[in-house]
């Protein structure tokens, strides 16, 4: 088991920076997952530690040794592919015992490494098989056995479940985790699945346009996104933003006011404070106006349960509720989304309402939210 460590590492290929100065350390036994829009750098920056593409610049340190010139197989790191990418004239034993072999483990060390890998992913019965007779899950836990097989320093996982069908998925996930709670090797996880990053990881790397984002524990990430990338990005539905403009300690949210939070106030009103952050950090002037853009998450929206406000009469807000209506209503099972309209405000809003709440298109809905929930960014 080993550390990983990256400090400023760029990678560019021709004219495209694929990555650029990317530092962070993944401790000893830990499990990070790598978050980020298409094309954003993530497998770059797994190929480039496991060995497959070489760092424009920077250091790369696996453990104690700087391994930017070392050649892939003396890396001791097994990477796991989306496509499982198992040797189809193999059988499943001879799959999981290839990496060994190749090392020139002795026989009787690769037969009991491969019955115990065996035994902990359920491969037993599956020894004789070749992986033409498996079925998707099963594959990929013959590519995860033989990456474990080899008891690497650690493990790089390149979208690894996305093949699966959901079920498969949410049950190798469970898998997964156990696994790492069992072996605890050190492993970088790349993913497009929001359950994924946040169920599996120690902490979580959030990346855009090959530059990192922000890296914090999943919690973190979710409540206290340290830019509107990151706000929008994590979360599904994703995190509402509003444009507002902040006068005389109210905000204004298109035709309706709220009474600023004392929290964004602070952070708005003195201009001693340089940066607050993951909210506001723009140091600011006293200047009678701004913009502000609002982030709140759909759960944080609550219908108030005195519920629809009276038709035509206009919202004022200063009891710190905002007035919507109701555009669209999808009933997701345990909750329905509700898409609505804020008065003035163009882009619609998206909240989550218990399926048992009657809601319809064209219902003037009364939100209440803990204010507490409103996170504040800098439009500029
Ligand atoms: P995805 O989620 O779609 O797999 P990603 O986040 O893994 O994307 P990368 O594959 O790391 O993104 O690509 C990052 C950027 O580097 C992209 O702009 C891509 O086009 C570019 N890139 C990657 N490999 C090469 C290459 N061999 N030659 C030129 N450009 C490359």
């Amino acid at each position: 088991m080993a550390r990983i460590a990256l400090n400023q590492i760029t990678r560019i290929f021709n004219a495209t920076t694929a990555i650029a100065d990317i530092t962070f350390e993944v401790p000893d036994g830990q499990f990070w997952v790598m978050v980020g829009p298409s094309g954003c750098g993530k497998s770059t920056i797994l190929r480039t530690i496991a060995g497959l593409e070489m760092a424009t610049s920077g250091d790369l340190y696996i453990g104690d040794r700087r391994v930017n010139d070392l050649p892939a197989r003396q890396r001791d790191v097994a990477m796991v592919f989306q496509n499982y990418a198992l040797y189809p004239h193999m059988t499943v034993a001879e799959n999981l015992a290839f990496g060994l072999r190749m090392r020139g483990a002795d026989v009787r060390t690769i037969q009991s490494r491969i019955e115990a890998v065996a035994q902990s992913l359920g491969l037993t019965p599956l020894l004789d098989r070749k992986p033409g007779q498996l079925s998707g899950g099963q594959q990929q836990r013959v590519a995860l056995g033989r990456a474990i097989a080899r008891k690497p320093q650690a493990f790089l996982m390149d979208e690894p479940l996305s093949n699966l069908d959901a079920q498969l998925r949410d049950d190798t996930r469970a898998e997964l985790k156990q696994l790492h709670q069992q072996l605890g090797i050190t492993t970088i996880y790349v993913t497009h699945d929001q359950t994924e990053a946040m169920t599996l990881a120690d902490q979580i790397v959030v990346l855009n346009q090959g530059r990192i984002q922000q890296i914090g524990p999943p919690q973190e990430i979710y409540q206290q996104p340290a830019n509107q990338m990151v706000a929008t990005f994590v979360g599904n539905p994703p995190m509402n933003l509003l444009n507002a403009v902040y006068l005389e300690n109210r905000l204004h949210i298109g035709e309706q006011v709220l009474p600023c939070p004392a929290e964004l106030q602070s952070v708005l009103g003195d201009s001693r404070r340089e940066s607050a952050p993951h909210r506001l950090r723009e140091r600011v002037a006293n200047r009678p106006e701004r913009s502000i853009n609002l982030g709140i998450r759909p759960e944080q929206l609550q219908i108030a349960p005195d519920g629809i406000a009276p038709d035509g009469i206009a919202p004022d807000g200063e009891d710190g509720r905002l007035v919507a209506q109701v555009t669209l209503v999808e009933p997701l099972g345990r909750e329905t989304l509700v898409r609505a309209k804020l008065p003035g405000v163009a882009r619609p809003i998206n909240l989550l309402a218990a399926p048992e709440r009657a809601v319809q298109v064209g219902d003037r809905l009364s939100l209440r939210f803990d204010e507490r929930a409103l996170v504040g960014f800098d439009p500029e």
